[in-house]
């Protein structure tokens, strides 16, 4: 059997510095679990511009349609933002999502019980929340044609088209009700179909989909206003949202601020199925490169730690392995270690990104 494939991006600012404490832990699953992934390491955003004039470059595009599953850290800093659009270091994450073909978006927002008091919302509103979100990457108002700003008369008009067809929506739908599976059962779809035809369409399709393939899914449908409602006043209702890329991308925010740091949060962002099986796959931190801590050893690297989670659990078939690593995440918070943005206003004593993944890995030796 081959050894599962990895390609790391780790990118700009605080990527290198979370993806260095991730590598421990891949270095763990070597040493003590017997699994070996194959690694590859290659250059995103400022760093590949730097060296290429690029922010991806066609050799690293190529490598990455050819592993099991990318894993990056993030792009971007100020030293870019006077770039050309097309060459700015946030060009080559696209490129790789629309190359890849990623379109489901998975952004799981789970409050582990440590950080409860972190969250904007009452303590007992969040607590033990553990909700996936899926958005649809690749299609919908950001893509639709028409689109652009426009001379009518005398004045101008900004368009966006709404479009998706049903292919788009089928898919994104069996990515949710594959992932309700294997978790809670329970699929909720969320859109405007009381307004848009899109809506109307989106919440047929997702029904078909439901009754013909996956009829022992508990599948709902929710307004998508009516959901972010919901979201914030009884998140726990909810077990798997899919919805499209719009919403998604709101509603996604909003749930994960449920949860409190930008710096505890994951993603997923899957494609079709390979030869093998599996989903082409990126998994990334939902943060930037933080150019404002970058190289201070202050990042705190358990949003890539959990992205790598996810990774074992999506692209590598290692459930228990993943269910492992998050709870050693947990551990150590209920442990009371905190990197820097988990202290809250007051500060306190914090450790660094380096001393938080030793910790990680420390768990890892003890569930053993
Ligand atoms: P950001 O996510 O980088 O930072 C926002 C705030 O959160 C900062 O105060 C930062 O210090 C803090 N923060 C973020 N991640 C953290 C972590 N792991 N640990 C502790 N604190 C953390 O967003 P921004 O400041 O708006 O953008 C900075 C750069 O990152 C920009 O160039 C932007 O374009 C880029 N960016 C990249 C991605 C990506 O690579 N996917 C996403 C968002 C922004």
């Amino acid at each position: 059997m081959t050894n599962p494939s990895l390609l790391i991006l780790a990118g700009d600012g605080i990527g290198p510095e979370v993806m260095a404490e991730v590598r421990k832990i891949i270095d763990w699953y070597g040493a003590r679990r017997g699994v070996t992934f194959d690694v590859s390491e290659d250059l995103v955003g400022g760093c590949a511009y730097d060296k290429h004039g690029t922010p991806l470059h066609d050799d690293t595009m190529a490598k990455a349609q050819d592993v099991d599953a990318v894993l990056l850290g993030a792009v971007g800093g100020p030293k870019y933002d006077n770039l050309d659009f097309s060459v700015k270091p946030e060009r080559g994450l696209l490129r790789l999502r629309k190359e890849m073909d990623l379109y489901a978006n998975l952004r799981p927002a789970q409050c582990f019980d440590a950080l409860a008091d972190f969250s904007s919302l009452k303590k007992d509103v969040v607590a033990g929340l553990d909700i996936m979100i899926v958005r649809e990457l690749t299609s919908g108002v950001y893509f639709g044609e028409p689109r652009g700003i426009f001379k009518e008369g005398n004045e101008r008009v900004g368009i966006n088209t709404q479009r998706y067809t049903e292919s788009e929506i089928e898919r994104v739908a069996r990515s949710a009700f594959e992932l309700a599976r294997k978790r809670g059962n329970k699929l909720c779809s969320m859109e405007k179909a009381n307004v848009m035809e899109s809506g109307v369409l989106w919440r047929e399709v997702v029904q078909r989909i439901g009754d013909t393939e996956y009829p022992d899914v508990e599948l709902s449908h929710m307004y998508a206003d009516a959901g972010a409602m919901q979201l914030t006043r009884w998140p726990k209702q909810f077990d798997v949202i899919v919805t499209d890329n719009l919403f998604g991308d709101l509603l996604s925010d909003l749930a994960a601020m449920l949860t409190g740091s930008l710096g505890m949060l994951p993603s997923a962002s899957l494609g079709a199925p390979m030869a093998n099986g599996r989903p082409k796959a990126l998994y990334e931190p939902v943060h930037g490169s933080a150019p404002d801590i970058a190289g201070q050893g202050k990042a705190n690297p358990i949003a890539c730690v959990l992205s790598f989670a996810m990774a074992l659990r999506y692209s590598f078939d290692m459930g228990t392995e993943a269910d492992r690593l998050e709870k050693a995440v947990e551990e150590v918070l209920a442990d009371g270690l905190r990197t820097a943005d988990l202290m809250g206003p007051e500060g306190g004593a914090h450790v660094t990104t380096s001393q938080m993944g030793d910790a990680i890995v420390a768990a890892l030796n003890a569930s053993l």
